[in-house]
């Protein structure tokens, strides 16, 4: 009588104990960390992680477990993309819409953008630069108020007076002002460092600096110098003591070297990018986060007429075209390259489209895909929780029709979406 009791027991509390897995039967799986594809794996997710993957198609003995059959499909880790901007898509009007939209209304706009972002399989993100409603955002996607990926922000960009992220640029003297460190400009080290404790005590995950001139905002030069290498410096350690890396959007190739040896992570776009610059990056342990889907999103729109204004459309044509060239060079020379695509310079959930440039470009498809995963989530200090399918790391999976080292396109129709172990597309 004693025995069974003690069973009754043991039955009792090994039931409460056991929580509902998931097994997910994967057709072919992709390991990021060596560049395999497996064939005929099961994952085994508890809560948001992933806690086994085991060989062949297992089925769960307890009847509370779910199975989700991906037999048919390629499943690899859920994508992440380094340069984002979910608070906006660019269209002919954007110009006026910082003068007409409240936060509220960029908000709301910003609620599809995540979601249509996740959807397209991208799991984690790295937002470089909205107003700061991107923190909020963050914050209810991490609450589960909202559909979205993880995201990483910077906030707002940091920039110096009438540089590529001054929010007044090309606005009438009126409403011109003379933002400082607190809107994110900055005009000396001092201003520096204030602007950095400003974006961390705002919610920054990341700081973002726009070290050159840039092809949308309403001013002359595309690629000029716009800060001096004491002030990247300044922006650098600082947000060093905040355990922040720093992102410099950079086109020309004086601001991008003065980025590089000041200690930023990742230079984007890149457009002008010298050997000796990308030497540079070697030995500095810089990424470059091509874009390159925004160099021709801006080539293309330039000749549309009046859907950029006119000072923009020289701009457009001459950068756009060269960065995938570039990428293509800094690529072969052995720079680290950071999946980035630049989203909101053109349609949220389009990101999938980069892979195409990468492997066009030279770079094998499983190195961009690698690129898009394990790389970003080194760069984000991430390693041991995102961008592999194994025990223990988050359970963001997602699943492609056909082996994208075969068909690389296939990246862009993500049919099966799971983050942090709840299923959002199937
Ligand atoms: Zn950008």
């Amino acid at each position: 009588m004693k025995k069974y009791l003690f069973s009754i027991i043991l039955v009792i509390s090994v039931t409460v104990v056991s929580a509902q897995k998931t097994y997910i039967l994967c057709g072919k799986l992709v390991d990021t960390k060596t560049g395999k594809i497996e064939k005929r794996r099961t994952i085994v997710v508890e809560g948001e992680k992933i806690i086994r993957i085991l060989k062949g198609y297992v089925q769960p003995k307890s009847r509370i477990d779910k199975v989700i059959n991906l037999k048919d499909k390629v499943v690899m880790p859920g994508l992440i993309d380094m340069h984002v901007h979910l608070e906006m898509e660019y269209d002919s009007k954007t110009r006026i819409k910082k003068y007409i939209l409240n936060e509220a209304d960029v908000a709301y706009n910003s609620i599809n953008f995540a979601k249509e972002t996740l959807l397209s399989g991208f799991t984690t993100v790295r937002d470089l630069g909205g107003s700061g409603v991107n923190v909020s955002l963050r914050n209810a996607i991490n609450a589960g108020k909202l559909v979205g990926p993880r995201i990483f922000t910077a906030e707002k960009s940091l920039a110096t007076t009438g540089g590529h992220a001054d929010p007044t640029n090309g606005s009438s003297r009126k409403l011109i002002g003379d933002p400082g460190p607190k809107e994110g400009i900055v005009n000396s080290v001092e201003d520096a460092r204030k602007a950095v404790r400003q974006r961390y005590k705002n919610g920054a995950d990341v700081i973002k600096i726009t070290a050159t001139g840039g092809v949308l905002s309403v001013a002359k030069s595309g690629d000029n110098p716009q800060f001096t290498i004491e002030e990247i410096k300044a922006i650098c350690d600082t947000a060093k003591d905040y355990g922040m890396h720093v992102a410099a959007h950079a086109h020309g190739d004086a601001g991008m070297q003065r980025a590089v040896i000041g200690g930023v992570k990742t230079i984007e776009h890149g457009t002008y990018m010298s050997d000796k610059t990308m030497d540079l990056m070697i030995k500095y342990d810089a990424y470059l986060v091509p874009t390159i889907s925004a160099g021709k999103e801006v080539a293309e729109k330039a000749k549309i007429k009046g859907f950029y204004p006119s000072i923009v459309v020289p701009k457009a044509l001459a950068v756009g075209p060269q960065i995938q060239g570039t990428f293509a060079k800094a690529y072969k020379r052995g720079v680290g390259i950071a999946f980035g695509t630049d989203a909101g310079v053109f349609t949220h959930g389009a990101n999938g489209k980069e892979f195409g440039y990468m492997v066009e470009a030279g770079m094998p498809a499983i190195e961009t895909i690698q690129s898009a995963t394990v790389t970003n989530a080194k760069i984000l200090l991430m390693s041991t929780e995102i961008g592999q399918i194994k025990a223990g790391f988050f359970a963001d999976i997602i699943a492609v029709n056909d082996d994208p080292t075969k068909n690389i396109k296939t990246l862009e129709n993500v049919v099966f979406v799971m983050k942090e172990g709840k299923v959002y597309k199937k």
